[in-house]
């Protein structure tokens, strides 16, 4: 499978279709990476909060995929925020992984009362200008989040990782994204499957000869965002990744949009600290 990819602001490409690995213990994400790897992911997406970026590095190490055929992803922890924090947790997250440089390096929540997600940016900034990061971007950054960041700052965010799937279409953020040139990645982008039973999505997905999860992963990827699905099981694995042999009609695109509803399944950023 060869995985689109979608062009940054800065002109870095991107794969369109990661391999997500929250709530993996650390000790089975590298079997979990692998899978992902030889399944013919690209893309990894972690955090240091989710304990398991040395896994991660495991399975890089171990793998004969070019490093930069890789696109590996991690994002810097509420804890951490600030300038001179953010600096030393991305030395300690480039360690676990054990790389050189990262791909991509996220501010995980804006967590606005501690106030300090500027502060954090200005950090992330100065590690892209060094090399030592390709792009930089934000998680979880509502529309006045983004238009603080983007009046205060100099780089504008490349991506902004946040909740999305057919129960939460974040609309109003994915404007703000649009205006800012800010390419959107949803996280959870399967709702953690609490769409797949969805009748709509069933009598799609037999349509197609296909699987619920694909049908809502290309609902997701016909609309030009940015997807990781995290699984650990190697047939859902490879089920995810093969998604680029059909396309929903417009129509059966409406049909899922309808399926909007009050479905978070994580906090809300404005009130997350
Ligand atoms: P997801 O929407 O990817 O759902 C994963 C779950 O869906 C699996 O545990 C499994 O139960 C089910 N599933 C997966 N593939 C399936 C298939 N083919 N058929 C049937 N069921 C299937 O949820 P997620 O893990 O929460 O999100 C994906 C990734 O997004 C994470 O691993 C992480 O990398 C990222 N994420 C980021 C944030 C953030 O704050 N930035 C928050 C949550 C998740």
């Amino acid at each position: 499978t060869t995985v689109p990819a979608v062009t940054l602001n800065n002109g870095v490409r991107m794969p369109q279709l990661g391999f997500g690995v929250y709530q993996v213990p650390d000790d089975e994400t590298t079997a979990a990476v692998t899978a992902a790897l030889d399944a013919g992911y690209r893309s990894i997406d972690t955090a240091a909060i989710y304990g398991n970026e040395s896994g991660v590095g495991r399975a890089i190490a171990a793998s004969s995929v070019p490093r930069d055929e890789l696109f590996i992803t991690t994002k810097v922890w509420n804890a951490d925020q600030g300038y001179d924090s953010t600096l030393r947790a991305f030395d300690d997250s480039l360690a676990k992984l054990g790389l050189e440089r990262l791909d991509l390096s996220l501010i995980h929540w804006p967590t606005p009362d501690r106030g300090l997600y500027l502060d954090t940016w200005r950090a992330l900034e100065r590690l892209h200008s060094e090399g030592r990061v390709r792009a930089i971007g934000v998680s979880n950054f509502e529309p006045e989040h983004l238009e603080r960041l983007v009046g205060a700052t100099t780089v504008v965010p490349a991506v902004n990782q946040v909740e999305l799937h057919p129960a939460l279409q974040n609309r109003a953020t994915i404007a703000a994204n649009e205006r800012h040139g800010i390419v959107t990645e949803a996280w959870s982008p399967l709702a953690q499957g609490a769409v797949l039973g969805e009748a709509s999505v069933i009598d799609i997905a037999a349509r197609h000869d296909a699987t619920p999860a694909q049908v809502v992963l290309r609902w997701h990827l016909q609309q030009g965002r940015v997807v990781i699905p995290k699984s650990v099981t190697p047939s859902r694995i490879a089920e995810n990744l093969d998604v680029f042999g059909f396309e929903l009609t417009a129509d059966e695109l409406t049909a899922i949009d309808a399926l909007e509803r009050d479905g978070r399944t994580g906090p809300h950023p404005a009130d997350f600290n």
